[in-house]
């Protein structure tokens, strides 16, 4: 299946991603892993890619969409892939869509994660990381410490990064809105958007979505 995640921050996409790529044995293609990579393997992309970001300029959207047809070109995403962060605006999914024309294939699905706004703040606004390892995270509702401002797993200090107060989050949702939930109705045309709700267990999601990706794929 070759399918484009889409949600605003805070929907649990990342988490999603990976487990819906695990399940349906298709890679997950996330634009910041590809940016990681092309820049440590120093790739002629990633030079360029870097040179805009050692700018502090936008890295430009073919960019971004030759580094997602190099690796959507590698043997592993024959078979299908999931997109994950890309195309983030309208103008790269019709350059996706000439570019999957070009290959003699095109898209099974665009799932989109939804979730209320209030719910996105919440669940973003009462994250906690830890000063340790960035990997020990928590919510101050969902998943509390057992001791207030001290992580379970090694004693660090938590902290809220900046990106997620509730100020920041307004402002992500609103970039949401305004640049890439057009792209949402771009697919609609096509009829290959499938909504299903991310509210829940994380397990529930996945099955969620796993469950609306094969009746989409059924009725093609
Ligand atoms: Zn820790």
């Amino acid at each position: 299946m070759r399918i484009v995640l889409v949600g605003p921050p805070g929907a649990g996409k990342g988490t999603q991603a990976v487990r819906l790529a695990k399940e349906l044995v298709i890679p997950h293609i996330s634009t910041g892993d590809l940016f990681r990579a092309n820049i440590s393997q120093q790739t002629e992309l990633g030079k360029l890619a870097k040179s805009y970001m050692d700018r502090g300029e936008l890295v430009p959207d073919s960019v971004t969409i030759d580094m997602a047809k190099d690796r959507m070109e590698q043997a592993d995403a024959e078979n299908g892939f999931l997109l994950d962060g890309f195309p983030r605006n309208v103008d790269q999914a019709k350059a996706l869509d000439e570019l999957l024309t070009t290959e003699g294939i095109k898209l099974d699905a665009v799932l989109d994660l939804e979730v209320p706004e209030d719910e996105v703040v919440k669940r973003i606004a009462g994250r906690r990381i830890c000063r340790n390892d960035s990997s020990h995270v928590f919510h101050v509702t969902y998943s509390p410490p057992k001791k207030e401002g001290v992580c379970d797993v090694c004693g660090g200090e938590l902290y809220q990064r900046g990106d997620d107060r509730e100020e920041t989050v307004r402002t992500r949702l609103e970039v949401y809105h305004t640049q890439t939930e057009p792209i949402i109705d771009y697919y609609k045309a096509q009829g290959l958007v499938v909504t299903i709700s991310s509210l829940g267990p994380v397990d529930e999601i996945t099955q969620r979505a796993l469950g609306a990706l094969k009746r989409e794929k059924a009725e093609q």
